[in-house]
This record gives C-alpha cells, structure tokens and sequence, in this order.
C-alpha cells in the first residue's frame, strides 16, 4: 500500500520524562507550598498523607488504601503482609519489572514465572496453573501496559485452590474489569507512583486492599511494625519503614485530583491510533478483554516479522528516523534471564532462597519459555502520555504506515 501523504517535518513527541508529558501544574505547587508551610514533613502526623489515602481508596472503590515509598516497596509490603514462610513459591510474570521481583527475593519466595499470552503479554489462569505446587503462596498478575488481565478465570482458579492474588498495577490505573477497578479485583492491588506512570510523584507507591487483616499488616509493614494508635503499641514483628513523605503525598494527591482526565486523554489518542492503523497486514493493535477497558500506558504493537522485514527491530529502526523513539522488544530478555536469577546473587554467597527451592521449582532457561520469547520477539512499545494530540497520534500513524509498506515482504 502506497502512503497518501508523506509527512517529512521531524516532530518531537511529548516526553513522561518532563514537563512536555506530564500534567504537574498550579495545583501541584500550591499543595506542597502548604506542605511546606505546614512545617510537617512526615505523613504520621501531616494532612496529605491522609488525605491521599483515603481519596485513593475511595477513587478505586477499596476500602483500605496506603501510601509508599515505590511500586516496588507496594509488593514488598503485599508479599509481607500475606507472610509466606523462606522456600514458599510465588506464581508471578516472566515479562515484568524487576521491582515486582526482588522484594519477593528479600522475603524468602522463589519466584515461579508463569508463561504469558503473546498478544497481550499478560498471564492467564491457563499458563498460571501450569504452575502450581503444594508450596504455592500466592499469584502475582502483572496488568502489563495499562491491560488488565483476564481476572474472572484467574479469581476462579485462585478462589479454587485458596491461594491469594496480588495485583501489579503499576502500569493500570483506573482501567475497568468487570464492575470493578484493576487493582481491587484480587485480594490487594499495588500501584507505583513513579515518572513515567499515569500519575506520579517521582517515586512513590500505592497498596489497596478490601480485607481488613491484609490492611492491617500492610500499614505496620509501612511502619517498622509498630501499633500506632494501640493502647500498648510495640513493634510487632521484622518490619521496615516505608512511609512516604508530604511532600510527595501532596504532588501525588494533585495528580490523583487529574487522573480520570490523564486516563481519559491517553485513551482518546490511543482510539485514535488502532483507527488510523486498521488493516495494516502484519501489525496488530492491542487485544483487550470484553470485560475490560484499556489505560494505555504504553501502545503496543505486535509486528509480524513474516510479513514485515526485520519485525519489530525492523519497524522501530525507520521510526527512530523520524524521532519515535519506540521500544522494541521491551525488556528484551525475562526478568528471569538477568543476572540476579541467573547467577543467583542475593544475600553473601548463600545464595538465599534458591537455595530452599523445590526440585524443579527454578526453571529460568529461555527454552522452558517459548511463549514469553514469541511475545518479547513480535512487541513494539510505542511511548505514550496524556499529552499526545491527535497532530501527534497522525504523524505516528502516518509513519507506521509508511515503515510497514517500506519493509513489506512479497
Ligand atoms: C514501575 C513498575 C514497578 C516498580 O515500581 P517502582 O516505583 O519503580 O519501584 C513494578 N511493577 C511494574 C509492572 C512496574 O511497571
């Protein structure tokens, strides 16, 4: 197919990593003007803390919401909170960030990765339950992009077996499953507040849960385990400070304020992209669940290399050209082929906990994954943010278009 229009002016798309994609503001400054003012900097005793709290959960429809430091301190305190034993077993993602992996690490779990589907790079009941053993503690399910997973099927399969599931929802806020809010499907959902996500705080985190038992353990992990508030207070058990400052909670309670717009914006544009790229041969458009809507934190394409020369390295060499700067491949590699997993490096040389795993329970060779290499190998990121307008989502679309009839195989 020959393009219509040939689009030869550079543009520069807006960047999450300054103010071009990001939506801080008035509303920002005058938050933590009073923050400052305030001369109370620590959320046990200041208002925005409290205040972000109880706006999120009451945002996402969770009867428990707590502040912290990362996404990766989220799951650090989920896990914490559901309290397996050293040489229990986590099914998690093999396609996720390491921040949902090594609190898993500190806490004695051997991650078990779960294959993923390749058009959506989510796992699924099916790939999850290939998984399990008697030492399984819980399921993490990472909503990877802003795409919530198939949770009906993985709550089945979970409720069945009595095991709890955590959320990753770093990358999905306000995304619909069903009724509810990705994040508060499963029995606690954890959110990063940091640069590049739907709203930010730089670094920063988020736990929700509806259970008033993992609530409680969640907020004295957050706080070096000690009963704030108890007639005889102590700290309870090994616990670590995790506490968000604020300042942060007071940038963070403006952006949650702008959230529905900042999601709503990211899904006009991204409507707009799969329309202008329909019918592309050998380019697919996210693939969504009926019961679920997108939030798009990244655009993802799948690239079919038998029709696209090169495939998504292909495809995302012409782009750079033309300053789309997309990711192909992702991450590349798993989680599990980095070097932590790999050479086991963790605590001295005891090699802690791999060194408590079931036989067979470590199974991190690329051969025993052939799903999650198809994924990783067909993916093109494209970047995305609530700044985009429909100028931008056209030259993107303009230029998709002409690197894939550039690259067409006959
Ligand atoms: C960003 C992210 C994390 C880690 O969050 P940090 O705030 O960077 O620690 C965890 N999981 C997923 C899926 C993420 O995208």
């Amino acid at each position: 197919m020959t393009p219509v229009t040939t689009i030869e002016r550079l543009m520069t798309l807006p960047s999450d990593q300054d103010i071009s994609g990001r939506t801080f503001g008035d509303e920002e400054i005058a938050y933590v003007t009073e923050a400052l003012r305030s001369g109370t900097l620590t959320t046990t005793k200041g208002k925005f803390g409290k205040q972000l709290e109880s706006a999120f959960a009451a945002k996402l429809g969770a009867a428990y919401a707590y502040a912290c430091t990362s996404g990766s301190a989220a799951i650090h305190i989920a896990v914490a909170a559901i309290n397996p034993n050293p040489g229990d077993e986590i099914i998690t993602t093999s396609i996720t960030d390491m921040g949902a992996l090594t609190p898993l690490l500190y806490r004695g779990v051997i991650p078990v990765f779960a294959e993923v589907d390749p058009k959506t790079l989510n796992v699924t009941a099916d790939t999850i339950r290939e998984k399990l053993s008697e030492r399984t503690k819980a399921i993490i399910v990472t909503h990877l992009f802003g795409n919530p997973c198939e949770m009906d099927a993985i709550m089945e399969l979970a409720n069945e077996r009595g095991i709890p599931v955590i959320e990753d929802s770093a990358q999905t806020f306000l995304a619909e499953y069903g009724d509810n809010y990705a994040g508060t499907v499963g029995h606690i959902g954890c959110f990063s507040l940091q640069q590049g996500k739907h709203m930010t705080t730089g670094e920063g985190g988020m736990v929700v849960t509806n259970d008033e038992a993992l609530a409680r353990r969640m907020f004295l992990y957050i706080n070096k385990a000690w009963g704030y508030g108890d007639p005889n207070p102590d700290h309870y058990f090994m616990a670590l400070n995790y506490r968000m400052s604020e300042l942060q909670a007071a940038v963070a309670l403006a952006q949650l304020e702008k959230l529905e717009n900042t999601v709503a914006a990211r899904q006009k544009t991204a409507a707009m992209l799969t329309e202008l790229l329909h019918g592309i041969d050998g380019i697919e458009t996210p693939v969504i669940s009926d019961k679920a809507t997108h939030v798009y934190w990244k655009y993802c394409l799948n690239v079919d290399d038998t029709k696209i020369e090169g495939g998504s390295v292909g495809m995302a060499n012409l782009l750079k050209e033309k300053n789309i700067f997309s990711a192909p491949r992702y991450i590349v590699k798993p989680a599990f082929m980095c070097l932590v997993f790999q050479e086991q490096n963790t605590l001295g040389d005891s090699r802690f906990p791999f060194n408590l795993a079931r036989e067979g329970a470590v199974d991190y060779s690329m051969e025993n994954y052939p799903l999650t290499a198809k994924a990783l190998h067909d993916i093109l990121v494209l970047p995305w943010n609530e700044k985009y307008t429909e100028e931008h989502v056209r030259y993107i679309a303009e230029n998709v278009r002409i690197a894939a009839s550039t690259l067409r195989k006959n």
